[in-house]
């Protein structure tokens, strides 16, 4: 007989299992934490597993063969993920993007998609339900997710260059399969697109006007995400940070821009659009701008660990709540709780430090795989 492995794969992170209040509360359709902050987002990794190995995310000499991934009855159930979905919208989540690592791996992704988007808001909306993926597997997904239910769709891609792409995916993947996904989720009207560039200061900053002039004239807008010191993993330095105020004056010195107002305060994007009307761009500046002021996202693990913020170094473990037989008015009552306690402002305060990050212990910081960007 096959001997059981036991895994340990999945106690990787520093976390905690909940209190449950022993008064219990009914949710309100509104809540918000220490320092006055709503919970509007809540953004879902359903898995850790990915085809590319972004150099920034995922670099091949961490993640290779070696690397423990989940094991499969670690991941949150499609049911548990609904269960805690709606908990989260009774409690003021409007917005849902499924995330990963490479969410179109997870199999039957449409399905998970097909039982969030039957979620009404407490005023009876439907959710905003997007997800962000590489674009690697979306000709093939994007009709099956539309059908499901997905809102829209948001696509990472670093360069139009084939070399330097497949440089920064490090998995040889080509730009023209990325660009058909984009082209099929256009047609299936999973739009508007947003097309996500992280820039990386001597890696991809080249591309920055070439993507902007190939989006330019499009119906997708292209946002520019300043490489962030997210997990332990990418060996992040300061000095591999390109501003977003040097990507608006590259751009603008070519292609003439104007500001935009935000659609919503907690937006992140800050967003301009091109003088001659061809369309929006947008900066993501989570190194130079902090936007924790206004930070309404929630995070949830692969493995059902709320996260508070995306650097967080600890979870609080709402599968443990989930698995032990807890009903949702328990669960309810112990996210409000551990809400209105959060009072995560990492980026404000790495824009405070002299030495360009917050954390004392780096190490301990919580993989973008795992927790989902
Ligand atoms: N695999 C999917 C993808 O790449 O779109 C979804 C997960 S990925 C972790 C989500 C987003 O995080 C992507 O747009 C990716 O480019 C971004 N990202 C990952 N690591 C980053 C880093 N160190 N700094 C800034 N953005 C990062
Ligand atoms: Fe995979 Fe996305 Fe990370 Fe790239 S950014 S390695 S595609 S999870
Ligand atoms: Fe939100 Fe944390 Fe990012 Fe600040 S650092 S914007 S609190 S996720």
């Amino acid at each position: 007989m096959a001997e059981k492995i036991i895994p340990i794969a999945d106690q990787r992170y520093p976390h905690a299992v909940p209190a449950v209040p022993r008064q219990l509360e009914a949710p309100s359709g509104e809540i918000t934490d220490s320092l006055g902050r709503s919970l509007h987002d809540l953004r879902i990794s359903v898995t850790d597993r990915c085809n590319f190995r972004c150099v920034y995310c995922m670099p091949k000499e961490i993640f290779d063969h070696g690397y423990a991934y989940l094991p499969h009855q670690s991941l949150l159930s499609f049911e548990e993920i609904t269960r805690l979905a709606r908990v989260f919208v009774a409690h003021g989540v409007r917005k849902i993007r499924l995330t990963g690592g490479e969410p179109l791996l997870r199999k039957d992704i449409d399905k998970l998609v097909a039982m969030l988007s039957a979620l009404r808001t407490p005023d009876g909306k439907p959710l905003d339900l997007t997800l962000t993926t590489n674009g690697s597997l979306l000709a093939r997904k994007a009709q099956a997710l539309k059908d499901a239910g997905l809102t829209r769709v948001t696509v990472s891609l670093d360069s139009l260059d084939d070399a330097t792409f497949k440089r920064m995916n490090d998995v040889d993947f080509p730009v023209t399969e990325v660009l058909r996904g984009i082209d099929v989720a256009h047609e299936v009207g999973l739009g508007p697109i947003k097309v996500n560039m992280v820039v990386k200061r001597g890696a991809n900053d080249q591309e920055i006007l070439p993507m902007a002039r190939h989006f330019k004239d499009t119906p997708h807008i292209l946002r520019f995400i300043e490489y962030m010191d997210v997990g332990s993993s990418n060996g992040w330095k300061m000095d591999e940070v390109l501003p977003s105020a040097e990507v608006v004056r590259l751009i603008d010195s070519e292609l003439p821009l104007t500001p935009l107002t935000r659609h919503s305060a907690d937006e992140t994007a800050e967003r301009w659009r091109y003088r001659d009307g061809s369309g929006e761009i947008g900066l993501i500046s989570s190194v130079t701008r902090a936007f924790c002021g206004d930070c309404s996202r929630a995070r949830l693990s692969t493995e059902g660990k709320l996260y508070t913020c995306l650097f967080a170094t600890a979870g609080h473990d709402l599968r443990a709540l989930l698995r032990s037989g807890h009903d949702d008015a328990q669960i309810s009552t112990a996210v409000a709780h551990l809400w209105r306690a959060r009072e995560d402002r990492y980026s404000a305060l790495r824009a405070q430090s002299t030495e360009g990050t917050a954390h004392a212990n780096e190490t301990k910081r919580v993989e973008m795989s795992y927790i989902g960007g």
